[in-house]
């Protein structure tokens, strides 16, 4: 690895990165995809994906993840395990330092995706782990017969209520608003479960327990500024998503909530350099969506290889 000149390097083992190693090694570009832990992305921690075509009935997120890595090697991507902490551009060089091993290549695709955004409230560090998560799909089935609660309004909370109820005794919903984010098909299975319940115009404030983990969630009514603890022994957080772009703060031009900004093609603003999925500023968050970008970011980086070569 050490030694090679990649013609693509990229940054990111989800959707977005697997499509965009598919593309590239499949037009014969030398190209190397740098994963931080589990290829997959965020789709490793998803239950059923029911909206991503070719799957009538759904398929399992961690199912359709493999099918992805096993496609994106057909054509003889490499990929390796490692934290990227750098990124320069010496024009038509680009440097990528991954634990501390230099990597050289002509383009850069980044595809690090998103992680869960934290509400940053008294116990949340504390608990984490011991009834405080990020993950439903993940820590779901360590709350057997108990209540829990989600916190947030979106398609995430909703399908990570859903399926808690398959353990938990009672799920309730805490959610700033009067008005759910989520899609209406998911609101429609929130109101027919009988374990679902949705507290309207309330914030976390504080979460309270023992040694033994999570045992109250301190609520504050957002009309009437009245608080009150809820008995509770898990909190699931699912407010949306931050991008994984910190590291590239100096290197790229990103908007003022951290997400990289490109053209419509994927471009950032350093030539040679395209982003893709859910890193990239865009409107809509899905699976396809992170798919097209992808592809985009793999023909447009190899327009800009031939651009070169001229
Ligand atoms: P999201 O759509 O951004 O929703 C975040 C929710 O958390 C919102 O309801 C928001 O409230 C609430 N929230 C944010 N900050 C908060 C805070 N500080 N305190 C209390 N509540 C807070 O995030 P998401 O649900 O993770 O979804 C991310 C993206 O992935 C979306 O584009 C979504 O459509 C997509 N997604 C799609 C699927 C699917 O298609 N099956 C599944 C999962 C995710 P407000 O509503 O008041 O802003």
């Amino acid at each position: 690895m050490k030694d090679s000149l990649y013609d693509v390097v990229i940054i990111g083992g989800g959707p977005a990165g697997l499509t965009a190693g598919l593309y590239t090694s499949r037009a014969k570009l030398k190209t190397l995809l740098i994963e931080r832990m589990i290829m997959g992305g965020q789709v490793m921690t998803t239950t059923r994906v029911e909206n991503y075509p070719g799957f009538p009935g759904g398929i399992e997120g961690p199912e359709l993840m493999v099918r992805f890595q096993e496609h994106s090697q057909e054509f003889g991507l490499e990929t390796t395990y490692g934290e990227v902490e750098n990124l320069r551009d010496l024009g038509k060089e680009k440097i990528v330092t991954v634990d501390g091993e230099e990597i050289r290549t002509r383009c850069v695709i980044v595809t690090t995706g998103a992680e869960p955004r934290k509400l940053n409230v008294p116990g949340e560090t504390e608990f984490t782990g011991r009834g405080v998560s990020y993950c439903a799909t993940c820590d779901g089935a360590f709350f057997k017969e108990v209540p829990v609660a989600i916190i947030g309004g979106g398609d995430t909370a909703a399908e990570e209520a859903l399926f808690l109820t398959r353990f938990a005794s009672k799920v309730i919903i805490i959610h700033r608003r009067d008005k759910l984010r989520a899609t209406s098909i998911l609101q429609e299975r929130l109101a027919a479960n009988p374990k679902i319940e949705i507290l309207w115009n309330h914030t976390v404030e504080r979460i309270e327990g023992d040694a033994g983990g999570v045992k109250a969630l301190e609520v504050r009514n957002t009309e009437t500024n009245q608080k009150r603890s809820l008995s509770m022994e898990g909190a699931f957080f699912a407010i949306g998503v931050i991008p994984k772009a910190h590291f590239l703060a100096e290197v790229l031009k990103l908007d003022k909530d951290g997400y990289i900004l490109t053209d419509a093609e994927g471009r950032t603003s350093i030539p040679g350099v395209f982003a893709a999925g859910d890193v990239r500023k865009k409107l809509l968050k899905q699976i396809a969506t992170a798919v097209g970008d992808g592809a985009i970011a793999a023909i447009m980086a190899e327009k800009y290889l031939d651009e070169f070569e001229e």
